[in-house]
Order: structure tokens, then sequence, then C-alpha cells
């Protein structure tokens, strides 16, 4: 059998520079569960006690090791995985620099049963401080067990640095849970003093996630899925609602290794831009696939830093990735095709021809617009972009239209008929909601905030499409605070471009001469007011001035609750929602989207 392990040339040893690699019980559950991936283990058990401090052992089902690899991987800089310092740049496998077991071995009382398969006996090495006690043939299963126990017993000084039993189990559990989710093809078990902590069935990567921190995180995860030549992005990210006080699950992968990225932690917060109330931290998890020659895995064998190449080309594409997630599937569960097909509750669905309902928008048409408008080519530059596949899917198809489609089936007439598409049906609930079936079930829109939200992304593309403003016929002079005074005066142009034209007047009086369109039937002191407040919201301080500015027109200029609409302006305003970055939420992060699944509603009636 041959062996393979080599030891790595000098330059590369001292390249690798040493390090600590074994801090705590945690560093060496990292260390080797990792060492069972790269043996291509299927199934690990993780067994610990006393949080790590009297045992950590491993048991794989992997490759194993020959007697001699066995006896070789204790050595310093062993390794099977490269074999020059280019390499490095290539890495695909976790560990590379030879380094755990002989640190292990170092400071612990170490035995490793280890077989090779397809041989009929295995190894059994049992090391303390570096020590070799014994080497003997033994009969063990095909794969590797190691396991560490009394970690520092000779390194007295180093015991009294653990922490606490609940930090240390707290840094061990963290370590299983990064391993676990880069690896969901992986069957993980993990037992803590006895008693089964996880017991993780291969699966994907959504199942593992709720494996590990419970069913409850189903219904929190929206997925999020981008290609591109310089990085593959998949995963989840939390919905706003669920994001926490402090700063739980949030996790990023590169090729299946977990990273901190302070960067890039912060592209995603970007996307989250406007959704969280102060404070919150989202959930989220997300793999990065990047050409492993791109990346710079830190050499130190500790951290968790990740250097990328191409870092500035990589934050706008997982901002945005993160941000259509949100706008794609954040309401409606039922829209999630990653989901299992078991959720499927039209299973008749797969079989029929696939037809594309389109929405006919006609972008000129505005019921909200009468002729106030004084530009007439700015209502085609501001047409609704038009609203992608995964909306038409959600809000077209309704239940009749399934049942024709049926028919159509069952006489083999499988052509596609335009014809039988209808829109469901939209009424208004007490002025203030509209009500309208979906591909499944039932939604319900807040009106307010519905257009709210509209208004939001148009003054927020203000500069693309420009804002139709109109002009006052009575220019309205109004006296104002010194900082209101101040502020506005100061961002003058900015008001400009929204559609607000101000002029200053000195001391503390401004003349407004035009509003926004949209704003052109709202009390001119109370779009001033609006717009004065949220400009000087604390709680904004994080958004631009052109957010806060937006935020105050929105608000100012959205239809309220209490105000009835035809089916005509309801279907307008859903229309335009749809084409929305982020048609879920008011510019504020409410709610403005909910829906009810038929099981929700059947429950209702048990
Ligand atoms: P590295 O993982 O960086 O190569 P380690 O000290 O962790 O260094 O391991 C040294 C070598 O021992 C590995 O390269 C591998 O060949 C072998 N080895 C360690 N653990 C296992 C295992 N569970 N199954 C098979 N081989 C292993
Ligand atoms: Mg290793």
């Amino acid at each position: 059998m041959a062996d393979i392990i080599r030891l790595l040339p000098d330059f590369v040893a001292n390249q690798i520079a040493a390090g600590e690699v074994i801090q705590r019980p945690a560093s060496a559950v990292k260390e080797l569960l990792e060492n069972a991936i790269d043996a291509g283990a299927q199934q690990i058990k993780l067994i610990v006690k006393d949080s790590g401090r009297t045992l950590v052992q491993v048991i794989d089902d992997g490759c194993g090791m020959s007697p001699s690899d066995a006896r070789m991987s204790f050595e310093r800089h062993a390794t099977s995985k490269i074999a020059s310092a280019d390499d490095i740049f290539r890495i695909r496998t976790k560990g590379f620099r030879g380094e755990a077991l002989a640190s292990i071995a170092s400071v612990a009382q170490v035995e490793l049963k280890t077989r090779l398969t397809g041989e009929e006996l295995g190894t059994h090495i049992i090391i303390e401080g570096s020590d070799v006690k014994s080497v003997e043939p033994c009969q063990t299963p095909v794969g590797t067990s190691f396991s560490m126990k009394n970690l520092f017993f000779n390194v007295p000084a180093r015991r009294q640095f653990l922490k606490s039993d609940q930090v240390e189990l707290r840094h061990v559990i963290d370590e299983f849970q990064r391993v676990a989710l880069a690896h969901p093809d992986v069957g993980l078990t993990f037992h803590h003093n006895g008693t089964e902590v996880y017991h993780l069935l291969k699966g994907n990567f959504r199942q593992r996630i709720v494996q590990l921190f419970g069913a409850k995180y189903d219904e929190r995860l929206v997925p999020v899925d981008e290609e591109t030549d310089v990085v593959g992005i998949s995963g989840f990210v939390g919905k706003p609602e669920f994001a926490r006080k402090n700063r739980g699950e949030q996790f990023f992968f590169v090729n299946g290794r977990f990273i901190k990225h302070p960067y890039l932690h912060h592209a995603l917060m970007a996307a989250f831009d406007g959704l969280l109330s102060d404070g919150k931290h989202p959930l989220y998890f997300i793999n990065l696939k990047v050409d492993p020659s791109r990346i710079d895995v830190n050499i130190h064998p500790t951290k968790t830093e990740v250097k990328f190449r191409e870092e500035q080309a990589i934050y706008p594409i997982l901002r945005s990735a993160v941000k259509r997630g949100l706008g794609k599937f954040q309401i409606a569960p039922t829209l999630d095709f990653d989901r299992e097909s078991s959720f499927d509750i039209e299973p008749f669905d797969r079989n029929r021809p696939v037809v594309v309902p389109g929405v006919q928008v006609n972008p000129e048409y505005n019921p909200f617009e009468t002729e106030r408008k004084p530009h007439g080519n700015l209502a085609s530059r501001m047409a609704p972009r038009n609203p992608t596949e995964g909306w038409r899917e959600f809000y077209k198809i309704v239940e009749d239209d399934a049942h024709l489609r049926q028919q159509t089936l069952d006489t083999q007439d499988t052509s596609s008929d335009d014809s039988l598409e209808t829109k469901p049906t939209l009424f208004q609930m007490g002025k203030a909601y509209i009500v309208s079936s979906i591909r499944s079930g039932m939604m319900l829109v807040d009106q307010q905030r519905a257009h709210e939200r509209i208004l939001y992304e148009q003054f927020m593309s203000a500069e693309q499409s420009g804002v139709a403003s109109q002009r006052l016929l009575f220019p309205e002079t109004i006296e104002l605070g010194a900082q209101a005074h101040a502020s506005l005066v100061a961002s003058r142009e900015l008001f400009h471009a929204l559609g607000l034209e101000i002029e200053d007047l000195g001391g503390r009086s401004i003349v407004v001469h035009a509003v926004p369109a949209d704003a052109a039937s709202v009390n001119v002191n109370e779009l001033v007011e609006l717009v004065l407040s949220s400009l000087l919201d604390e709680t904004n301080a994080a958004e631009n001035l052109q957010q806060r500015i937006a935020k105050g027109l929105a608000r100012a200029s959205a239809i309220k609750r209490g105000r009835s609409l035809s089916e005509a302006e309801m279907r307008d305003l859903i229309d335009r929602l749809f084409t929305c970055e982020l048609p879920a939420y008011s510019p504020t992060g409410k709610p403005a989207i909910v829906t009810f699944t038929p099981d929700e509603i059947a429950a209702k009636f048990r």
C-alpha cells in the first residue's frame, strides 16, 4: 500500500508559521473534525467529556492510514495534502500545514486507531507528550478514531488559562456547528458527557441549518443565489423580522471553510438597509465559491480570516444578491422554490405545460397620476420594470386558472392559451388593506405602506429616472426653527432633484415653489414638516441624506389608510409594488404584505 505522507520542504515549513495550533479543547475539535472531512468521511462521531478537558474523540469512516502514515502523521509538518509552496494557493482541503496532530500529541495523551480500506489489520498508536508509548497492529473498523485525553496534562500553565466549562463547551459547539454547516452532506453526531447533543443526518444546506438550530428556522430563511465569474453565492439570510438584539447566527463559508470577514459582513448589512430596527442583527448562512488561487487562506493556523483578491468586486455582488433574495422571497414562503417537494400543495403543477403568465403592466397607466404631471415623457421614464418571474407566478395564477388548465390537459389540448389567464379579483378591506388570492393562498397588502414603498424607491432612483414636480400656483412661505432651516437650506440641491423646490429667504424662512407631483395634493406645510422630521430623526442616523428625505417624502405623499380605492387603483398599486426591489416592506421596515397559506387558512376552520 503506497504511503502518501511527505515532509514539507524546510522553506515551506518556515513559511507556514508554527503558531499556537491548540489553544483550547475547541481547537482540537476543529482540527480533528477537519481531518475526518479531508479523509472523505461520510459519517463522523464527536465525543467530548468535561467540555473537552478530559476527552475529545473523533471517529470517522474515512480513508484511514497505513501503519507508517499513522506513525508519520504525528511529525511536525507532515502532511499528505500539499507537496510544495505553490500548493498553498490551490488548497481545497481543510488542513495543509501538517501541524495539528503533532501539536496535539505534544500537549495531551493521544490514542490513534486507524485502518486503511482493504487492509485486514489497523494500527494502534499511543503517544503522551510527544513520547510514543506504543505502536501495535489492532482490530478496528475502516477509518480513524482519534482520542485526545487530558489536554495540557504536561503544561499546567496552559491548563489554567482555560475558561469555565460552560465557556469551553460553547467554543466546542461553535466549532462543531461551523464544520457541520460547511458539510451538510456528511452525517455528524456529537455527544457530551454521555448525552447526545446533535444527531445530524446528511441533507441539504437548509436541512442542516434546521437540524442545528431548530425547526422554527425553516420559515425564517430566505434563499440567496448568485453565480458570477468572480464568485458564486448561495445560502440563506434571515427575514428582517427575526433579526436579534445580539449577534446570533452569522456564518460565511468560503469553499467550505468558515471565515470571518468584516468587509463582507458590511456588504450583507448594507443589503438589509432600512429593513432592520436599531441595533438588530440578521441571521445569515452564506456560502461563497471562489477559485482557490484567488484567495489567500490565512497562513496562521487558528485564524479564520481570508483575503480575497477581488474583494471590491465581491462586495456589490453580495449586497445585491441578498437584496434581491429579500425582495423576491421575503413575503411568501409559498414562493420558495427551494423547498422540499413535500411542501408542494399543487402537485399537478409540475405536469402542466409551462406557460409564463404575463402581468399586463401598462407603464403609461397610473390612476394615481392625474393630468398634473407636467413632463409627458416622465411617465414613461418612470415606467415600472417588468415584475420578475417569481412575482408573476406569485400574483397571477389563481385557483380557477388551475382548474381551467386541468381541463385543458384532460382534453389533450396542451397548447398554451393566454385567454385562460385571469387576474385575481381584488377587494379592499376596511379602507386599508387590499385582499387578493394568490398562487397558493391569500395576500393582504397594506395600501399605505405599499404606496410608501413604491414612492420611496421612486425617490431613491431619482437620479436615473427623474422625479416629476408640480409648480405651485401660490408659492408657500414657511417659517422654521433654526436647525430645521439650516438643514433644509443645506440640502437644497438634493431636495430640488427630488422635486421639492425651495428658496432661502434668509432669516428662518423659506419659500416652496414646487413639490413632487405625487405630493401635489398634500398640504405644503405638512409635507415640509414630515420631511424635516425624517431628516432630523436620530434613529435614521445610519442612513444617507437621500434615504432620509425619500422616506419623509414617501410618507407625506403616500395614500393613507382610510381612503377607498377603485379596483383599477388597487391593481395599479400592486403591479407597481411588485416592480419594487423590496415590495414586502415599508421604507421603515414594517411589513407591507402579509400572506396566508391554504394550510394556515384550513387551520382556522378546524
Ligand atoms: P494536515 O491536516 O494539515 O495535513 P494534520 O497534522 O492534521 O495535518 O494531519 C497530518 C496527516 O495525517 C494528514 O495530512 C493526513 O494524511 C493524516 N490524517 C490525519 N487525520 C486523519 C484521518 N482522520 N484520516 C486519515 N488521515 C488522517
Ligand atoms: Mg489537519
